[in-house]
Formats: C-alpha cells, sequence, structure tokens
C-alpha cells in the first residue's frame, strides 16, 4: 500500500515512512491511495480483539512489517488495556449501546491508537537504526497517552507541552509523574493555540527540525486514524446487525476512522458527529459551509476545538481527490476563516452519511444526571455529548430501528469535577491509578518563546 498527501504534491510513500512523518511535507495529510475491502475472518466474534486488528489492518501494512511481527505488536498493544475485551459494548437501553473505549493506560480512547504507535515507532525505529524526537502541543487526553505509549521506547525521546494551569489535576498527573528518562512534559506559560504555535514553528524551522529528528504523533498521523478503524468493525461483529454511531468529536479523527470502515465495506448506516458548544461541524452540516468562530472552554475540552483537522481528510474525498483543490480550500480557510462545498459533493458524501447534533454544558450534566438516574452508571462529559447526540438523532435522521452505538471516550474518572457536579458521585480512580494523586511530579515550566523552548527540546534529546 502507497500512500499520498491531500494537497496533492508532497511524494508518494509507504507504510513505515508514513508513521515517522506525520504531517507530509507540502502540509497535507497521508491517506492510502485507495480504501482496501475489510478481510473476511473466520469466527470474528470469538477473536481476540488483537488478532481482529492485525486483520483489519493488514491492508494498510502491506509487506512493510511481516504479518507475524505486526500480530505481535497488536498483542503487546492491547495486553495494557484492563478490559480483554478491549472495546466492550455494552447495552444500555432499548437499542443503545455504549462502546467503551477508554480501557488503557490513561483512561481515554486515545490509548487505543497510541499503544500501537509507540510500539510500531519501536520497531520501526530499532530496524532503521535511527533515533527521533516527537514533539507536540496536548491540551489534556493525548499528552498523557502519547507519553504511555512510548515510555518504554529506547529510539524516542519527546517532549509535550501542555497551557500552564489549564489541564486537568488528573491529566496534568499522568503526564508529570511518569518516571521513563525519555518523557518530558513542558508547562508553557500560555494556551493550548499558544502549545501548537510552538510546535508548529519547532516543524518550520527546517534546520531545526532535521537537526533534532522531529516527529509527530499528533491525531494527524495516519497510523492513529489507522488503528481506530479496528474498534467500529469488531463492534459491529459482536452486535451481528447494521448500526448507526455516535461520535464525540474534536480533530475528527474518530469519526473518520469509522467512514474509513464503512468504505471499506463494515455495515454502517451513518454517523451523528456530536458536537459541544464549539459546533462548527453542526453548522457545516446543516448548512454546507464551515465558518471559524472563536473556542468556547467547555465541560468536555477534549472537543474544544476550532477547526477539526482531520476534516481534511474527507474534503479530499468530496472534492474527487483533488488534492490542488484541496490545498486552495484549506489555504482559504485560514484566510478567510470559510470553506464551502459544493451541492453534487454534499450530496454525494455527506447526505444520509453524516449529520450533525451539539450539546451545550447544562444538556451535559442533564444527559450524566439522566444516565445515572436510570442505570446508577456514571459517564464522563464527552461520552455524555456523544450519548445526548445520540438520543436527538434517534428515529429521526436514519432508519428507525437500526441500533445507535455511542463511543464511550473518556472515563468518568478522568473529569471528576463535571461527574461530581451532575451526580453528587465521586468517581474512583481505577487500582493502577488509585495512587495518582500523590505521586511526586516531574515538570518543567517555561515561558512562551520559541527559543527557550528549542533549547529544551535539544537538552532532551539523548
Ligand atoms: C480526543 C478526544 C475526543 C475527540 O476525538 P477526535 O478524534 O479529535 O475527534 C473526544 N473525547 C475524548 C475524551 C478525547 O480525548
Amino acid at each position: 500500500m502507497q500512500y499520498i498527501s491531500t494537497r496533492g504534491s508532497a511524494p508518494t510513500i509507504g507504510f513505515q515512512d508514513v508513521l515517522l512523518a506525520g504531517l507530509a511535507r507540502d502540509g497535507g495529510l497521508y491517506v492510502p491511495e485507495q480504501w482496501p475491502k475489510l478481510p473476511s475472518g473466520a469466527q470474528t466474534a470469538t477473536k481476540s480483539y488483537a488478532t481482529r486488528a492485525a486483520e483489519v489492518m493488514s491492508p494498510f501494512i502491506g509487506q512493510e512489517i511481516d504479518a507475524q511481527t505486526f500480530t505481535a505488536i497488536c498483542v503487546e498493544a492491547y495486553s495494557t488495556f484492563r478490559d480483554p475485551e478491549v472495546a466492550p459494548l455494552v447495552e444500555i437501553g432499548e437499542g443503545e449501546y455504549l462502546l467503551e473505549l477508554f480501557h488503557g493506560p490513561t483512561l481515554a480512547f486515545k490509548d487505543v491508537a497510541l499503544q500501537l504507535v509507540g510500539r510500531l515507532f519501536d520497531h520501526v525505529l530499532k530496524q532503521r537504526g535511527e533515533r527521533v524526537m516527537i514533539v507536540g502541543a496536548t491540551s489534556g487526553d493525548t499528552g498523557g497517552a502519547a507519553f504511555d505509549g512510548v515510555a518504554n521506547c529506547g529510539n524516542v525521546d519527546i517532549v509535550m507541552l501542555y497551557p500552564n494551569n489549564r489541564v486537568s489535576d488528573v491529566q496534568r498527573r499522568q503526564m508529570t509523574t511518569l518516571t521513563s528518562p525519555n518523557v518530558h512534559a513542558v508547562a508553557i506559560d500560555g494556551t493550548f493555540d499558544d502549545c501548537q504555535d510552538l510546535v508548529k514553528a519547532m516543524f518550520n524551522d527546517q534546520k531545526f527540525r532535521d537537526s533534532q529528528k522531529l516527529s509527530a504523533v499528533n491525531s494527524i498521523n495516519w497510523v492513529r486514524v489507522m488503528a481506530q478503524v479496528v474498534y467500529y468493525v469488531t463492534a459491529l461483529e459482536k452486535l451481528g446487525r447494521r448500526a448507526v454511531f455516535s461520535v464525540p468529536t474534536g480533530n475528527f479523527g474518530n469519526v473518520l476512522a469509522g467512514w474509513i470502515a464503512r468504505q471499506m465495506g463494515a455495515s454502517i448506516e451513518g454517523f451523528v458527529v456530536a458536537s459541544n458548544t464549539n459546533d462548527i461541524l453542526t453548522r457545516f452540516f446543516e448548512s454546507k459551509q464551515m465558518r471559524v468562530n472563536e473556542v468556547v472552554p467547555t465541560l468536555s475540552p477534549s472537543m474544544d476545538i476550532q477547526v477539526s483537522s482531520n476534516f481534511e481528510r474527507l474534503i479530499f474525498e468530496i472534492n474527487d481527490r483533488d488534492g490542488a483543490a484541496t490545498a486552495k480550500q484549506l489555504t482559504d480557510l485560514r484566510a478567510t476563516k470559510k470553506l464551502g462545498v459544493s451541492e453534487r459533493g454534499y450530496k454525494k458524501w455527506i447526505e444520509g452519511v453524516f449529520v450533525g447534533r451539539r450539546c451545550d454544558d447544562e444538556q451535559t450534566l442533564a444527559t450524566m444526571r439522566k444516565v445515572f438516574d436510570e442505570s446508577g452508571m456514571l459517564i464522563d462529559p464527552h461520552t455524555a455529548v456523544g450519548l445526548s447526540a445520540a438520543r436527538q438523532s434517534a428515529g429521526v435522521d436514519f432508519s428507525k430501528d437500526v441500533p445507535m452505538i455511542t463511543l464511550a471516550t473518556a472515563h468518568p474518572a478522568k473529569f471528576p469535577d463535571a461527574v461530581r457536579k451532575a451526580t453528587g458521585q465521586t468517581p474512583k480512580l481505577p487500582d493502577h491509578l488509585a495512587d495518582l494523586m500523590s505521586r511526586a511530579e516531574r515538570s518543567v515550566s517555561l515561558p512562551n518563546d520559541l527559543k527557550a523552548v528549542q533549547s529544551f527540546v535539544a537538552k532532551c534529546r539523548r
């Protein structure tokens, strides 16, 4: 399998290079040259998650990692999950399900991809005798999940920038209490956007980028999206019938993975794209126009996003894979804060497949409270946005008797303040994190200054 850039002018490359590159040189995102068919397997419903994962992802890897090695890497990655099913499907009502994606080491669905990505980096870099320095910005969940994914990689160092005092205590401690010598959390005196700008500036400094061998594991890395295709497939194989998925959405990586599963032939009727008050996608699906507003902080911070970076991969399809047209639209979006799609493109790719639904903080709390009253179950605020959207959409947007699966993207204990506010209950951290709040922290504070951050990164390189 070869990969092409959504902006049409970067070289075509194979799986290993896509893994290490993250972003394409022309500023685009890598996608496979064509969408493969789902590998059918025998007795899929009784196979282990890791075995099925290796099968489902195999067409994307081709000959670049041999099948036996790749299966072994999957087995190791998914052995870190507390639930042997990895992504259990839980029925919570008539035709209503939660797909629990938070049983990994850092309690957010990002573990599903990053446990695999970390091990793939280790494998490929060892084989090539190379090292990389991963730099990234995190508004909360990505930092901890990325650290945990690469904590045992001898050939990887990682620096994550986070906005000082703007991530939750649990999120911060998941980054600052790790003892691995290759992971470095840096509190930046600024906002998440400042952190992201610093990371972009480091990548744009070509000399620095090459001398430090910078690499990225943010959600535009193709391999993260690829790893997320798997749980859509296994959920449907467990359910044994067609379904709609409701997806709490930020950068559009998770819902895009579902759409790829559908392209590959998974029996998915459509997607409810769930947003909080930052509803750029809801407005887009309603009006065929994307208009950028300011970000508003909400109870579901991992979805507080202006422009969803992975949406570019869908725009590329809507443009019939015309890279030049996609590049122009994305550049114009930066300048004009607007992006529209043609009537034809909308009809062909969006209508009947995606609907957008929004859920503000009040509805989020009400949904958490309702679920607790109905079943005694605690859900996190991101999952609540997804469930509220699912309930708004059920029986309205898609065929009436198709079951609705909401992706549960975080463990309630990751957002205890919101859970307490909604239900009066304090969710318990799983055993392996029970002493998290009393562990020693190790973190560095730096000003919002490129030179200061670059010199720190250079010192971290082993
Ligand atoms: C990252 C995250 C999301 C958003 O996922 P995208 O792939 O960026 O759309 C939703 N919920 C939680 C808990 C997250 O950590």
